[in-house]
């Protein structure tokens, strides 16, 4: 799941891959690297590390050339280290290619061909992919050599290769790994995502699983691997390059947090109709019939967005009556799922491009069940190949802790909500309570976030432990498991998130004066069992943080700091429970001194399985 960034035109190349390639850093950041082509040779240096290491490493070298490609790598093959680091060159150091995904049968490619004497530098899957290029590019030309190795590869790809030998040309090919082509007046993009892109153009086409394209300084053709002509549409990107940027905050996790008021705003605008108590969703007008009939929805989906869906389930069965279950997306396909035309496998994802909700996705398609998307990514994989869906409009999520885009997820799952209830038996009333309540969530928000300073003094006083727990019952055990992932993902703490109920019939052995607790408690409907569970925490000594509404003074006695929350309907508490959590966490992983925007061993978006 690493970044691609290829540029071809009248500049510069260097520094357009640089900077493309600090847009996309958060894809994977453990190796890095650029290919150049200039007169009658390639440069190529990469280096073990950030973006930052390989640009020290180029130094003030000004590196001439108007072609070249680029690659931020998370390695699946081969460790990181500078040789394993992409663009790889051929035995000739004629061509050279960076790839994201995995190839497959990259050992028996590779072992024939070692056999025909070529040489290998790395121990990545990609190197066999620029060997196979070169054993035919000796018959044939740059393209058709290209499109015969794609013939032979199994797996998954994202390609940009170049080669000396047609050096105004650069070739990119795609198969499971995102690829999009940014169309500038006498210059082209190709990059794994349209951040890298929107500083150069906002006019940009989508490949599509199969497709290669070859782009040269005046035109660009795509066709699929048999050579045959694609009509591409070119689609306006709605991004502004100051969304992809940090806007004076330290850390993008720390900006996503404070543009939750907006993202709930922008998810909701136009769709939530208070007058009606109902909303409307332009994604879904086609299929309305369809989800008139449904009876049964199954969500699949990972990580953050699988919390979201656990919300999701609770709000759907209670209010629209509609069974639903949640799955984790990387089992959902290994089980036997028995699906029909009456349900509907919903796949949540920030990326569109999660490798586990999209195979789900196809699973489901190939089960004949109507397959929905809530998706952030305008144009991606899983909202393309669901039959209907709804966007986030989250903009872009940088940060690789996941904030905006959870609480926009959360908010389209209120739509939907809305959308399905009133379908069926949701009342009137009951329909613009929650149009009402919901409309004033994002205010509600801005009031948490005020309240920041105090949460980082909190925060400060829980720095030096090892272990916590995470509790929250009914609407808040997802909140709860959701906030310990955000504390492990970005402070390395050991937390666990549990329902509150369950705590007493294992998790509470652990509990002592060096294991505290978070308890999701507001005024709601299991209110008096969470506050038991309080007290039982409290009589065997451990520290709590309670997450609490506001006016609630009762829960000072049973807790050792509060965060208040404004009140709101139980439904919709989720929305604002979760804010303070990513606050804390935030400020746990920075006083502890991490980079919590790169958290080790993550990537944003999930492409492999
Ligand atoms: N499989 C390739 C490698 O390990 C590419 C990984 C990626 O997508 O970054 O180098």
């Amino acid at each position: 799941m690493c970044g691609i960034v290829g540029y071809i035109g009248k500049q510069k190349a260097a520094p357009i891959l640089i900077e493309g390639l600090k847009r996309l850093e958060y894809r994977g950041y453990d190796s890095a690297g650029i290919s150049i082509i200039g007169k009658n040779k390639i440069t190529t240096i990469k280096s073990v590390g950030k973006v930052s290491s390989l640009e020290d490493k180029i130094g003030g070298k000004s590196i001439a050339g108007n072609v070249g490609i680029a690659h931020t790598r998370w390695a699946t093959h081969g460790k990181p280290s500078d040789k394993n680091s992409h663009p790889h060159g051929d035995c000739k150091g004629n061509i050279f290619l960076v790839h994201n995904g995995i190839i497959e049968n990259y050992i028996e490619l590779k072992s024939s061909l070692a056999k025909k004497g070529h040489k290998f530098k790395s121990e990545t899957d990609s190197e066999v992919i620029v060997h196979l290029i070169e054993e035919f590019n000796k018959k044939l030309d740059f393209k058709n050599a290209v499109l015969e190795a794609l013939k032979l590869i199994k797996g998954t790809y994202g390609l940009a290769i170049i080669n000396k030998k047609e050096p105004e040309k650069i070739i990119a090919a795609r198969l499971g790994s995102p690829l999009v082509l940014g169309i500038g007046g006498d210059e082209y993009v190709i990059a794994s995502d349209a951040s890298a892109v929107v500083r150069h153009t906002n006019q940009v086409i989508y490949l599509e699983d199969g497709e290669v394209a070859v782009i040269e300084k005046d035109n660009y053709e795509v066709t699929d691997i048999k050579d045959k002509s694609k009509n591409k549409k070119i689609t306006k990107l709605d991004w502004s390059i100051e969304e992809a940027e940090k806007q004076g905050f330290d850390h993008f996790m720390l900006k996503e947090i404070f543009e939750q008021p907006k993202a709930i705003e922008d998810a909701t605008r136009g769709r939530l109709v208070v007058s009606e108590g109902t909303a409307k969703l332009g994604g879904l007008r086609d299929v309305a019939d369809k989800l008139r009939k449904l009876d049964r929805i199954i969500i699949v989906s990972c990580g953050t967005s699988y919390y979201a869906g656990l919300v999701g389930e609770y709000m759907l069965e209670e209010y629209a009556g509609i069974p639903v279950e949640v799955e984790y997306a990387s089992e959902f396909r290994y089980r036997k799922p028995i699906l029909d035309e009456k349900t509907a496998v919903l796949a949540i994802s920030q990326s569109g491009e999660t490798a586990d909700t999209l195979e789900a996705i196809r699973e489901g398609n190939n089960k004949g069940a109507i397959t929905l998307g809530i998706v952030n990514t305008v144009g991606s994989t899983i909202a393309r190949e669901t039959t209907a869906g709804v966007y986030n409009h989250a903009g872009p999520e940088i940060g690789v802790a996941s904030t905006k885009a959870f609480t926009s997820q959360l908010s389209v799952l209120i739509l939907l909500t809305l959308l399905l209830g009133r379908q069926r038996q949701m009342s009137y009333v009951m329909g613009k309570r929650i149009a009402s309540e919901m409309k004033k969530i994002p205010k509600q928000v801005e009031e948490i976030l005020s309240q920041s300073k105090e949460i980082k003094k909190i925060a400060k006083k829980y720095l030096k432990y090892k272990n916590i727990l995470y509790l929250g019952r009914k609407y808040n055990e997802p909140i709860a498991l959701e906030g310990a992932l955000k504390i492990k993902e970005i402070s390395y703490i050991h937390a666990e998130g549990y329902p509150s109920g369950e705590m007493k019939h294992g998790p509470i052995a652990l509990i002592d004066e060096n294991f505290p607790s978070v308890f999701v408690v507001p005024k709601d409907s299991v209110y008096e069992k969470n506050i038991s569970g309080m007290q039982e925490i409290k009589a065997r000594g451990g520290k709590i943080i309670a997450i609490a509404t506001e006016g609630d003074k009762e829960i000072k006695k049973h807790a050792d700091d509060v965060i208040y929350i404004p009140k709101t309907l139980e439904m919709l508490t989720p929305l604002l429970s979760v804010v303070p959590l990513q606050l804390l966490a935030y400020y746990v992983g920075t006083g502890l001194g991490y980079d919590v925007d790169k958290p080790r061993n993550l990537a944003k978006s999930v492409t492999v399985e």
